[in-house]
């Protein structure tokens, strides 16, 4: 677990151009370097930890490369982060599988760790004892809902939903562990139930109409994997005591596009601000983990700037492990945003 590179790896996804893009005349404007995880888009070139997309990867390589490894991390008892980033569009949901509504992509990250789990834990369940829990929140407006809470109604219209659902409080327990006063938190024994709880989750979801796609979210979701394990008998390769807790957290950030002012009153644009606090906090914080010389002189790692890097904060830092997926679109008409997205993953290196 030594050294940024293990802690903080950055991977950038690729979508193909959508038939809609190729329909109105829209080119790619995206170069990969063959062999090499770099990313060229006019004059800017960047290099990253891997590169997925353009160059025929598949997504079980994007899995196994950058997503098993934090599994791994998991049941060796140490908390582990997936976050997807990028523009409306991009590709973060289908990458993540976190907007899930009993039809999925299959290669999404979300059904793929849950066979992984329990695939793991099943080849262990001799020596170790398991109790495995997921919760699935949002943050939208600078507050946390729970998307398990039985009171929500993913009918209920948005507005209304807001005055009836109350806000979460995060708080720091000893040992710096950051928990969700009073958040469900279901005990799941199969990945079967796990995606139930994913299902009724994403039903909850905040989702809004944008110009760029009707059911694009412009809130935070995190759904969070937690796992406790007791050894039965002294294991081999984890060193560690008798209880191991831990959790995985799937983070699908809001759009990072740049927010024009639209609809009634501005409401919009102030939501933009809010998801732009979060993901401006959120950079701040990477750059700083993903800079092995600033953290080693101690520096300041400002996780209270937002609620999103608050709640993030154990899952982070410390000997968390982190892959940061910024999910692009290779139309020459998302150029501009896709630069931005390659620079902001550019600054967590
Ligand atoms: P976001 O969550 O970033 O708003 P989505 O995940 O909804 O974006 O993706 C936008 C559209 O692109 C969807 O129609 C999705 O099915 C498609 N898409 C995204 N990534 C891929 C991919 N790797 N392969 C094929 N289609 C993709």
């Amino acid at each position: 677990m030594e050294g940024s590179v293990d802690r903080l790896k950055v991977a950038i996804n690729i979508r193909p151009l959508m038939v809609s893009e190729l329909q109105n005349g829209c080119t790619d404007c995206v170069i990969v370097a063959p062999g090499k995880p770099q990313v060229q888009i006019g004059s800017h070139v960047f290099t990253y930890d891997y590169v997925y997309g353009l160059s025929g990867s598949k997504s079980s390589q994007l899995f196994e490369e950058c997503v098993v490894p934090l599994v791994d991390t998991l049941l060796c008892g140490y908390n582990a982060t997936v976050l997807a980033y990028g523009q409306t569009g991009s590709g973060k949901s289908y990458t993540m599988g976190t907007n899930y509504h009993g039809e999925a992509n299959d290669g999404a990250i979300a059904h793929r760790v849950m066979e992984k789990i329990f695939e793991k834990v099943n080849k262990v369940r001799d020596e170790r004892e398991f109790l495995i829990r997921v919760s699935f929140v949002e943050i939208f407006k600078e507050k946390v809902f729970d998307l398990l809470d039985q009171h929500s109604d993913g009918q209920v219209m948005r507005t209304r939903r807001d005055l009836r659902r109350v806000p979460i409080q995060i708080r720091e327990k000893t040992l710096g562990d950051i928990t969700l006063v009073g958040v469900n938190e279901p005990a799941v024994k199969s990945k079967e139930e796990m995606r139930l709880f994913l299902a009724r989750g994403s039903l909850n979801r905040a989702t809004a109409s944008t110009r760029m796609n009707s059911h694009s979210s412009r809130s935070h979701a995190i759904f969070t994997i937690y796992i406790e394990q007791k050894r039965k008998t002294s294991s081999s390769h984890c060193n560690s005591g008798d209880l191991l807790v831990s959790k995985l957290r799937l983070v699908d950030l809001a759009g990072s596009e740049r927010v024009k002012r639209s609809g009634p009153n501005g409401l919009r644009f102030k939501e933009g601000i809010h998801i732009n606090k979060g993901l401006h906090a959120l950079g701040n914080v990477i750059n700083v983990l993903g800079d092995e010389k600033k953290r080693k002189k101690g520096a300041f790692v400002p996780y209270r700037d937002s609620k999103l890097t608050r709640l993030l904060q154990d899952s982070l830092g410390g000997n968390s492990k982190t892959i940061m997926i910024a999910c692009i679109s290779p139309a020459d008409s998302n150029a501009g945003e896709t630069v931005n997205t390659l620079k902001y993953a550019n600054r967590a290196r």
